[in-house]
């Protein structure tokens, strides 16, 4: 990335002078249809501006350093404080200028800001703000989701290389990323969480086979990837051998957050701009009383999910980490989209009980019908309601832990 296209702002700049440049930088970049659009409101941006108009655009965007403005020049941002990135985020919040690669920017930057090395964040960090490598997680396993602590890839240490087998599912867009996140496991003899180790995995590398998986909505958005005899640099491990699962806790953190909207940039992506479209859809054409009541409660209970995200986001803003309290936004987000989409296919009626496979599957299905589908997901995706509920309890309210008999006992002496 051409560190000479940053826009000439600093931490020693004035408020002034941020939102000046921001202003500038609009007025030059952004074209001059989007910012007409932007006039009307965010989501008639969407009527002007395709997904491949974006992507052909953002290298631009990621140059100017705006997409991570809190984030040290070196690695992509322009080294901003908190509160004056949150400033020029505001001025570009009407433009719905969203940030691509978001399993990159939200569940790997901050492992590898928490325990990567410098010269592994200046290698990875840029690439993946400029969205020229595209990251993925590859976690999740057949046998080990909401007990990812049992996880079974196996990674050999052979001279300066790691060699890793085995098999991961659900490795969201994995299909179309350059690196994916792994967790593998380095030593069976010692209990679960300490044998596993963090890598980053070039999909790329010969070994690695990407099997498409496709979803009720019609889409293909995760995949099962096999590693067969993958070689991995030891200079893509983060943190040490066997501390994989500690690093994993800054990557986890960051998806719960990212998932319930927080670390989006954008706090209404998910609930948000669903219910102020009910809203409006309600202002428009006349909806029972019912209904109504529905809405008003749902909206309140939205206002009160973005809340709690934002106390998040300004702990992570002031130095803090998301920690478990992220799990209070998850668990909130997931039920409450659900019901929010439900809602959605109430009001519209027989439009959302009946449509073609066509529709199905060239992404033509109403908002309400794709939104209602995609939302069951959302107490699944980045670790179920259930086990979340679990961290509260154990991490935020100090309950005992849940009994395991088998506490202490090697990953390989334990049943699975
Ligand atoms: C849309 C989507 C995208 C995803 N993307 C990724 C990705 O990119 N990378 C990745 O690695 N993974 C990804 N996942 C996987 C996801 O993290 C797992 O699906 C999730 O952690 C649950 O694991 P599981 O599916 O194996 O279910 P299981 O762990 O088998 O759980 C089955 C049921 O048992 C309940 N349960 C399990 N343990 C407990 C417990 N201790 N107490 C109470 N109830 C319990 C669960 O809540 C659930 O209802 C994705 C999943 C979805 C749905």
């Amino acid at each position: 990335m051409d560190i000479r296209n940053r826009i000439a702002i600093g931490p020693d700049s004035s408020d002034a002078e941020i939102l000046a440049a921001v202003d500038a930088w609009i007025e030059a970049e952004v074209p001059e249809p989007w910012r007409v659009a932007a006039q009307q409101g965010r989501e008639t941006i969407r009527s002007v501006r395709s997904r491949a108009d974006y992507t052909a655009w953002y290298p631009g965007f990621a140059a100017s350093g705006l997409v991570v403005a809190s984030w040290p020049v070196g690695y992509g941002g322009l080294g901003l404080e908190p509160r004056q990135a949150r400033l020029a985020e505001q001025r570009l919040a009407p433009f719905n200028l969203g940030r691509l690669n978001p399993l990159g920017l939200h569940n790997m930057a901050p492992a590898l800001f928490a325990h990567g090395t410098e010269d592994q964040r200046l290698r990875f960090l840029p690439p993946m703000v400029a969205n020229t490598e595209r990251w993925c997680q590859m976690f999740s396993e057949p046998g080990a989701g909401s007990d990812l602590a049992s996880l079974s890839t196996r990674a050999e240490r052979d001279g300066d290389e790691w060699v890793l087998s085995g098999q991961k599912v659900w490795s969201t867009w994995a299909h179309q990323s350059e690196f994916a996140v792994c967790l593998a496991r380095t030593d069976p003899s010692l209990p679960k969480r300490r044998g596993i180790t963090y890598f980053l995995v070039d999909l790329r590398c010969p070994g690695v086979e990407i099997r498409e998986l496709r979803h009720m909505g019609g889409a293909v958005d995760f995949n099962e990837v096999w590693l067969e005899e993958v070689r991995v640099p030891d200079c893509h491990r983060v943190g040490a051998e066997g501390d994989g699962w500690r690093v994993a806790g800054s990557t986890l953190a960051g998806e719960r957050q990212m998932v319930a909207g927080a670390g989006s940039g954008g706090v209404d992506r998910i609930g948000g701009s669903g219910v102020l479209r009910l809203v409006e859809r309600a202002r428009v054409n006349a909806v029972e009383p019912i209904m109504r009541d529905r809405l008003a409660r749902l909206y309140a209970e939205e206002r009160v999910r973005a809340w709690t995200n934002q106390r998040v986001r300004a702990t992570v803003s002031a130095g803090g980490t998301p920690g478990p309290a992220a799990s209070v936004g998850k668990v909130h987000q997931g039920a409450l989209n659900q019901q929010l989409q439900l809602l959605a296919c109430d009001m519209l009626g027989l439009g959302a009980q009946a449509f073609s496979a066509a529709e199905r599957y060239e992404d033509a299905l109403p908002y309400e019908v794709s939104g209602m589908l995609r939302s069951r997901a959302n107490t699944i995706e980045g670790g179920t309601t259930e086990v979340n509920k679990n961290v509260i309890g154990e991490k935020v309210l100090g309950l005992p832990r849940e009994p395991d008999p088998y506490h202490g006992a090697g990953w390989e002496d334990t049943p699975r």
